[in-house]
Order: structure tokens, then C-alpha cells, then sequence
């Protein structure tokens, strides 16, 4: 079972550090450490 990463779409491997973003206490977006920064940077 993969879990793919919100902000690019690919896969984040077990090892790899995923941040679980709580947005509006509703949804959880699970980012990469770069794509985190990308998606704040966005808005
Ligand atoms: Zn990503």
C-alpha cells in the first residue's frame, strides 16, 4: 500500500519523511519535505 504525496502525486517511500498537513481540521495533505515548502510558498 503506497501513499502518494499531495503535491507532486508520487509515491512516498516508508522511509522517507512525509509531512501530514491539517488543513481546516478536515483535510490531511501528506507532502514531502519539498513539496511542503512548494505548497506554502504557493498558498
Ligand atoms: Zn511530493
Amino acid at each position: 500500500m503506497g501513499r502518494t504525496c499531495d503535491g507532486c502525486e508520487e509515491a512516498v517511500g516508508a522511509a522517507e519523511i512525509q509531512h501530514d498537513v491539517d488543513v481546516n481540521g478536515t483535510i490531511v495533505l501528506r507532502l514531502h519535505p519539498e513539496c511542503l515548502r512548494a505548497w506554502l510558498d504557493g498558498g
